[in-house]
C-alpha cells in the first residue's frame, strides 16, 4: 500500500554539514541501511558533485540491495550558459546510477539576479533542461525548490513559474524549500496549498529549523497538501538542523493519523535515534522529544502520583509506542510513589505498603544530602534498594587494596593502578597502565574482576562526568563521579561521592560492575 506521507532522509547530505557531524563512507553505508530497515521511502546519501567521499559511498552502495528505500543521488540545476549534457556536476549524477536524482534550482528572483546573476527566462531554461535530461535518463526526479517560500514572497508569479518548469519537464516532485528556516507555519501551509492548486505534480516539503519551527512548518505543509517530507535523523543539519524527522514520523503516524513508515518501525524509533547519535559519536540529546531519555521522566511527587494512578494524565502518549520508557527521577523531591515507581520499573517487586520503604526513602534522602544524585545513576539506586530489601546482600567482591601512580617521563606521562579483588576465596592482583589515573583504575579492576566473572570483559565506559559540588570548602570539597557504562545492548549509570576524586570514581566503577553483573 501506498504511504499518505513519504520519508525523505537527508542525514548523509544536509544532516552532514550539521556542526561536528562527519560521516566516514562506512559510517554512511551503516546509517543508509539502518534507515532502509526501518522504512523510509528515500535516502539521500550525498553530493556526488562536491566531494569524492560521495562519489565513493554511491560506488559502494550500488552494490548493496535496499529492501524498502530508493537511494537519491542530490545535486544542482546545470551551470549558467552551459549545454547540461557538458555539465560535469550532472555528469556526476547520472554516474551515481541510483534511481533518484534530487536538483535543487532557484526559486527566488532575488537569488536568480544578485547570486546566480543570470535573466530570469536562463534560470527557468536551466531548471527544465536539467529536470529533462535526468528523465530522458530514466530517473526518478526530485527538484527542490530552494527559497520557495521567501522567493513566492517577493515574487509569486516568477516562483509559480519556475515550479511549473520543473513540473513541465516532468519532474516527479516539486519540493518547496524554507531554505533560511524564517517561515512561520501559517505562511508556509498558505504558500504550499497554493502550490498543490496550481500544480499538478505532487508536493514536498524541506524545512530548516532557524526558528525552531522546522518540524511544525513540515506538518503544516503536510496539512495543506504536501505528501513527501524531507528531513534528517535527530533534525542534523547546518546552523541549528533541518527538520526532525524523528518527531516528523510518530507525528504523522500518531496524531496526524496517516500512514508514513510502517507500523511496526515505530517501536524502533528511539533505537534508529540512538543509533545515528552513535555513528555520528554525538551525545544523544536527553530533551528530544519523543525519544529523548527525558522525553517522559517525571520528577514532582504530585505529578509522579498522577502518573502512577493514570499514566495519561502526564504523558501525550504511552512512551512504549515509539520505544521509549517512563523515568521516575528521584531527588529530593521524591515521595513515596517515586520511590515506588522507580523500584517497580528497576525490577523489584516494590508497593506501597512494602515495609522496607521507609528505610529505602530514608537512605535516598540521606545520600543525596551527602552529595549523591540518581537521576542518571539508576543502576546505584537499584543497589541501594537491593541491598535494603535483602537486608546485607553477599557481596560479589570486594577491592581489599589498590594503589594509583603517575609519572611522567621526558613528554609522556603515565598513570598505573593495582588492584587487588576478593571473589569469594579467590584473591586477584592486577595491574594496568592508563590515559589518566581512572582509566587505568578502571582497567586493572575489570581485568582482575574479569578472571573470575568473564563477562565483565565487555564492558565498557561511555562517559565519565565530574563535578565539584561543594565549592565553598575549597580542596575539601566533595567530588560527585556519574559514569555511564555499557555492555553494548543497554546502558547504566552510577555514581560516587568523596572528597577524594579517584575514591569516587572506584565507588562508582565497583558499582558499575557490580551492576552488571547482577543484571540479566
Ligand atoms: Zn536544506
Amino acid at each position: 500500500m501506498k504511504p499518505q506521507v513519504e520519508i525523505y532522509d537527508t542525514t548523509l547530505r544536509d544532516g552532514s554539514q550539521g556542526e561536528g557531524i562527519n560521516f566516514s563512507v562506512a559510517d554512511k553505508l551503516r546509517v543508509a541501511e539502518k534507515l532502509d530497515s526501518f522504512g523510509v521511502h528515500y535516502i539521500e546519501g550525498g553530493w556526488p558533485g562536491s566531494n569524492p567521499k560521495d562519489i565513493e559511498f554511491f560506488a559502494q552502495a550500488k552494490k548493496k540491495k535496499f529492501k524498502n528505500a530508493k537511494l537519491a543521488a542530490f545535486g544542482s540545476t546545470r551551470k549558467k550558459a552551459t549545454p547540461v549534457e557538458l555539465d560535469e556536476q550532472v555528469r556526476l549524477l547520472i554516474e551515481a546510477e541510483t534511481p533518484v536524482v534530487t536538483i535543487y534550482g532557484k526559486t527566488s528572483m532575488l537569488h536568480v539576479r544578485e547570486v546566480l546573476r543570470c535573466t530570469p527566462e536562463e534560470n527557468l531554461a536551466m531548471i527544465a533542461d536539467t529536470v529533462k535530461y535526468l528523465k530522458d535518463h530514466g530517473k526518478f526526479v526530485v527538484y527542490d525548490a530552494e527559497h520557495a517560500f521567501d522567493g513566492y514572497k517577493l515574487n509569486a508569479e516568477y516562483a509559480l513559474d519556475t515550479w511549473r518548469a520543473a513540473e513541465k519537464a516532468g519532474a516527479d516532485f516539486v519540493v518547496l524549500c524554507d531554505t533560511n528556516g524564517g517561515c512561520l507555519p501559517s505562511e508556509i501551509a498558505a504558500i504550499t496549498k497554493t502550490a498543490a492548486s496550481k500544480l499538478n505534480c505532487k508536493i514536498g516539503i524541506h524545512t530548516h529549523d532557524d526558528s525552531g519551527v522546522g518540524v511544525a512548518n513540515a506538518l503544516a505543509a503536510l496539512e495543506a497538501g504536501a505528501c513527501h517530507v524531507q528531513g534528517t535523523v535527530n533534525g542534523y543539519g547546518e546552523r541549528t538542523g533541518n527538520c526532525n524527522l524523528i518527531s516528523v514520523i510518530p507525528l504523522v503516524h500518531f496524531k496526524m493519523k496517516k500512514s508514513c513508515v510502517p507500523a511496526k518501525s515505530l517501536p524502533k524509533l528511539k533505537e534508529l535515534s540512538g543509533f545515528v547519535d552513535e555513528v555520528a559519536n554525538i551525545r544523544h540529546n536527553p530533551r528530544l522529544p519523543w525519544v529523548g531519555s527525558a522525553a517522559f521522566a517525571h520528577k514532582g511527587g504530585t505529578h509522579v502520583n498522577a502518573v502512577q494512578k493514570l499514566a495519561s494524565s502526564y504523558e501525550h502518549i504511552n512512551p512504549e509506542l515509539v520505544g521509549n520508557a517512563r523515568n521516575i527521577l528521584i531527588s529530593d523531591l521524591a515521595g513515596r510513589s517515586n520511590i515506588v515507581m522507580k523500584a517497580q520499573s528497576l525490577g523489584f517487586k516494590l508497593t506501597n505498603d512494602t515495609p522496607e520503604l521507609r528505610s529505602i526513602l530514608e537512605a535516598i534522602k540521606q545520600r543525596e544530602h551527602e552529595g549523591y544524585e540518581y537521576e542518571a545513576a539508576s543502576a546505584s539506586m537499584s543497589l541501594l534498594i537491593r541491598g535494603i530489601l535483602t537486608h546485607n546482600p553477599e557481596l560479589l567482591f570486594t577491592v581489599d587494596k589498590y594503589h594509583v601512580s603517575m609519572r611522567r617521563d621526558d613528554k609522556q606521562s603515565i598513570c598505573e593502578a593495582t588492584v587487588r579483588v576478593r571473589v569469594g576465596k579467590k584473591i586477584h592482583d592486577e595491574v594496568a597502565e592508563g590515559d589518566g589515573p581512572v582509566n587505568a583504575l578502571d582497567s586493572a579492576l575489570r581485568h582482575a574482576l574479569a578472571k573470575s566473572f568473564p563477562k565483565l570483559k565487555k564492558i565498557t565506559l561511555t562517559d565519565y562526568k565530574v563535578r565539584i559540588i561543594d565549592g565553598v570548602a575549597g580542596t575539601g570539597a566533595k567530588t560527585r563521579v556519574l559514569i555511564t557504562s555499557t555492555d553494548g545492548k543497554s546502558e547504566w549509570g552510577t555514581v560516587g561521592v568523596s572528597e577524594n576524586i579517584i575514591e569516587a570514581s572506584l565507588e562508582a566503577l565497583v558499582d558499575s560492575m557490580e551492576f552488571a553483573l547482577l543484571k540479566k
